[in-house]
């Protein structure tokens, strides 16, 4: 039987399209980044096989389980989780490109050192807190600029943009105002000029909300429930371990 994903995926693919339409940017400009948390490997093999190219998970070990099975198909892996720093030296062995939330200078510097140690680089997101819930990880918006200074000084690391989790709200405008603040902290970054500091891409949007994301200026949206289906574990076991799962 044919995987309900791919069904699910044309529906986002003609939301992304609608959406991009709607607020006048060119179709491709938005990339899709499906976001395969619990996700088994074999599932996500075949919406990949239907020319998506671009994952993110939350954690380390999902990476490395499903790493050997997704290998023969081409893709882009993004790290989109809470990264602890006793996982660096992990999340730096299965091929990820991007790590989309980078929230803290410790962090930053934890992981220049293990880059230059295994003489590489790594394209990292700065994730902002625009909801300012305590459940949700990111630098609060007023302290994002001086993280992306001292993020700059790293060579190992480069800026390429920012992240956030917009609030869960049937309230329009208090999801649209988290993405407004996420493009605000861009023109804010952008006007220090700091050398090295490209924040061009902003990832942000998710199953619910990927239109307002795009209408905001979203260069990348991420995925889940609208492509997979509901999730056994709730969302707090991803964003927030400090916190009682529920
Ligand atoms: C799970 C997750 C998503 C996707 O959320 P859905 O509502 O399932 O589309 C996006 N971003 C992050 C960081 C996530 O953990």
């Amino acid at each position: 039987m044919q995987d309900s994903a791919l069904h699910h995926l044309s529906v986002i693919k003609s939301r992304m399209a609608n959406a991009c339409q709607a607020s006048g940017r060119p179709p491709g400009t938005v990339r899709l980044l499906l976001a395969t948390k619990t996700v088994p490997a074999a599932r996500i093999r075949n919406v990949l096989s239907a020319g998506e190219l671009l994952i993110g998970e939350n954690k380390v070990q999902e990476i490395r389980d499903k790493f050997v099975e997704l290998q023969s198909v081409p893709h882009e892996t993004h790290f989109i989780g809470h990264l602890q720093t006793n996982k660096i030296r992990d999340v730096l062995k299965y091929n990820v490109s991007c790590i989309q939330s980078v929230d803290r200078p410790d962090l930053a510097g934890k992981l220049h050192q293990r880059l230059v140690f295994e003489n590489k680089k790594m394209d990292v997101f700065i994730q902002v807190n625009t909801s300012f819930e305590d459940s949700k990880f990111g630098v609060s918006p007023d302290k994002a600029i001086a993280l992306a200074r001292d993020i700059s000084r790293f060579d190992t690391l480069q800026i390429k943009g920012l992240m956030t989790i917009g609030v869960f709200s049937t309230v329009e405008n208090k999801v649209r105002n988290c993405y407004k603040l996420l493009k605000s902290i861009q023109a804010d970054i952008r006007s220090e000029n700091i050398p090295g500091v490209d924040v061009s891409e902003l990832s942000m949007g998710m199953s619910n909300d990927l239109e307002i994301a795009i209408e905001e200026g979203a260069t990348i949206v991420r995925i889940g429930t609208a492509i997979f289906g509901e999730r056994i574990y709730p969302d707090r076991y991803y964003w927030n371990e400090s916190l009682p799962v529920r």
